[in-house]
C-alpha cells in the first residue's frame, strides 16, 4: 500500500517518518523544504501537491479541519475511487462530515481518526488513534496506523473520533489550570511546589499533567513548545460544539473555554498550551516552583 502524508509539522513530521519506515510514503508540507528535509531523513519521497492523490492512503495532519476541507477540495479532481483518506488533524465532527460527503461522492472513504500523546508520544510511535469512520475502513488501514500507534480505538461514525478528541483536550486543559491554582496557592503559603507535587503524584489528585507535564515543564520553568496554547483554545471551542449538539449542562468545560480564550490573548497563541498555567501564577504572584 502507498501512503502519501501532508502536514508536517510538530506531530505530522514523527508520524511520517515511522510510516515510512515501513510503507512507500509520498509527503507534501506547506513550506516545500520540510518535505525535502523529511525525505533525506526518513527515505520519504517529496512530492507536489496534486502526486499525493496517486497513494492508496492519503493522511493529513493540519491544524484544523476548514484546512483538510480546503485540501480535500483542491485535490477533488484528481483523487481515484478506493482511496482512504486519514484525517490526522484535531477537527470538527461537523465539517468533516461535510467533507467525507464530498470524498464521497468520488468513492474515496474519509476517517477522522486524532491523535493523542503529544509529539513524544509521536516520535515514539506510541500515540493513541481514536477513529470515526467505517470499521473495514479502519481495518484497511490499520497496519499502516500500527506503525506509530500503540493503541487504535474505533469510536463510531464519522466526527465521533474528532468529538472524542475535543472533550479529551478539555480535560487536559482543565487540569492543567486547576493543577495550577492549587500549586500556585500552596506555593503562596511557603509549601514547595516540587514537594506538592511529589506528594499529589502519590495520591488520588495526580494526573498525567501532575505526574508529567509541570514536572518536566513548570517547576524547571523550561515550558518547552511542543503544542501551541492557541490549538487547545480551538479544541475547547469544538468541544464546545460537542456540548452543544448534546444539550447537556457541563459548567466546568465551559468555564475552562471562557478562561483559556483569555489565556490566548494574554499570553498569545504560540506559547506552548502549559504556560496556560502562567494565568494562575499571576493571580497568585508566584512561581510554582
Ligand atoms: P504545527 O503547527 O506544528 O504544524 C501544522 C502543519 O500544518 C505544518 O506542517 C503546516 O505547514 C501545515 N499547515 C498549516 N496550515 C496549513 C494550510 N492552510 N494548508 C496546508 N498545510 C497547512 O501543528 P501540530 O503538528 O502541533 O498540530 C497538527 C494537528 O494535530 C492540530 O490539529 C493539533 O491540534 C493536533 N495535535 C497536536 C498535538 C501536539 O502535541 N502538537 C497533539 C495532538 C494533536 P507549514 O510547515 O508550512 O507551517
Amino acid at each position: 500500500m502507498k501512503a502519501a502524508f501532508i502536514g508536517l509539522g510538530a506531530m505530522g513530521y514523527p508520524i511520517a517518518g515511522h510510516l515510512a519506515k515501513k510503507f512507500p510514503t509520498s509527503v507534501w508540507n506547506r513550506t516545500f523544504s520540510k518535505a525535502e528535509t523529511h525525505a533525506k531523513q526518513y527515505g520519504s519521497q517529496a512530492v507536489h501537491f496534486n502526486q499525493v492523490a496517486a497513494a492508496d492512503v492519503i493522511f493529513s495532519c493540519v491544524p484544523v479541519s476548514r484546512d483538510v476541507d480546503n485540501l480535500a477540495q483542491e485535490l477533488l479532481p484528481k483523487l481515484r475511487a478506493g482511496t482512504i483518506w486519514v484525517d490526522h488533524t484535531s477537527g470538527e465532527p461537523e465539517l468533516a462530515r461535510k467533507t467525507a460527503a464530498m470524498l464521497a461522492e468520488k468513492g474515496v472513504r474519509y476517517l477522522d481518526a486524532p491523535l493523542s500523546g503529544g509529539v513524544a508520544g509521536a516520535e515514539k510511535g506510541l500515540v493513541t488513534v481514536m477513529v470515526g469512520g467505517a470499521e473495514e475502513g479502519l481495518e484497511a488501514v490499520r497496519p499502516l496506523l500500527e506503525t506509530y500507534a500503540a493503541k487504535i480505538v474505533h469510536v463510531g461514525p464519522v466526527g465521533a473520533g474528532h468529538a472524542v478528541k475535543a472533550i479529551n483536550n478539555g480535560l487536559l486543559a482543565a487540569h492543567i489550570l486547576l493543577l495550577a491554582e492549587g500549586l500556585s496557592a500552596l506555593v503562596k503559603q511557603g509549601v514547595s511546589g516540587k514537594l506538592a507535587l511529589e506528594v499529589i503524584n502519590a495520591s488520588s489528585g495526580r494526573s498525567n499533567v501532575s505526574e508529567n507535564l509541570f514536572p518536566a515543564r513548570v517547576i524547571t520553568r523550561a515550558f518547552p513548545r511542543t503544542f501551541a496554547l492557541g490549538l487547545l483554545a480551538k479544541d475547547l471551542g469544538i468541544a464546545m460544539s460537542v456540548l452543544q449538539q448534546a444539550a447537556v449542562p457541563a459548567p466546568l468545560l465551559r468555564l475552562t473555554r471562557e478562561i483559556y480564550q483569555l489565556a490566548a490573548l494574554e499570553l498569545g497563541k504560540d506559547v506552548d498550551h502549559v504556560e496556560a498555567a502562567k494565568l494562575a501564577e499571576r493571580w497568585a504572584g508566584v512561581e510554582i516552583r
